[in-house]
């Protein structure tokens, strides 16, 4: 299924943010927040300078902005990953509150800005779809792999584990066989 902008519907998004704040990851991290964006910033460039990441991720154009009750009137409160510009001119942006300047949440929007990349949504896909929804199963694959690089096997395990009591999907669905 897909919505009229080409995503897939996104239906594990409420599931994904519920059991992500589960973790204690996420629980220390909003314990212990950066200090600025300029910290959050260089976090972000060292996760996406790595070479594993960089050998999925071909473009590095991306911009980490703070999000403040005086440049966005309508601030939901929450982290988010959009693009800026036009094709071939395109911007990728991260922009965060303060509250949410810790790892776990940083690698979630980079997850994104790679996701997007992998599946070529910046040029228009073939038939204009992109394939994955915003927190597929794809996205949360990949989610996972970013921290257990970055925060450890143990961080990864208690994310695995949150996405299972949640039902959210981070593998491949089996193709269904037709019985005849
Ligand atoms: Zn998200």
């Amino acid at each position: 299924m897909y919505r009229k902008d080409g995503w897939g519907v996104d239906s594990q998004k409420a599931k994904v943010y519920k059991a992500e704040r589960t973790t204690a990851a996420w629980k220390d991290g909003r314990m212990t927040v950066m200090e600025n964006i300029k910290e959050v910033e260089a976090y972000a460039r060292s996760v996406m300078g790595d070479d594993v990441v960089k050998s999925k991720y071909k473009e590095l154009d991306l911009v980490v902005k703070e999000i403040t009750r005086k440049n966005c009137k309508r601030a939901s409160g929450g982290a988010s990953y959009f693009e800026d510009g036009h094709v071939g001119t395109m911007t990728r942006v991260i922009s965060l509150p303060a509250w949410s300047f810790f790892k776990q949440l940083i690698l979630h929007e980079l997850a994104h800005t790679i996701i997007q990349s992998q599946y070529k949504v910046l040029s228009i896909a073939f038939d204009n779809k992109r394939h994955v929804a915003g927190h597929g199963w794809q996205f949360c694959k990949l989610y996972l792999d970013l921290v257990d690089k970055f925060l450890g096997r143990e961080a990864r395990i208690d994310l695995e584990m949150a996405f299972e009591d949640n039902r959210v999907k981070f593998t491949q669905p089996k193709e269904r066989k037709v019985i005849q």
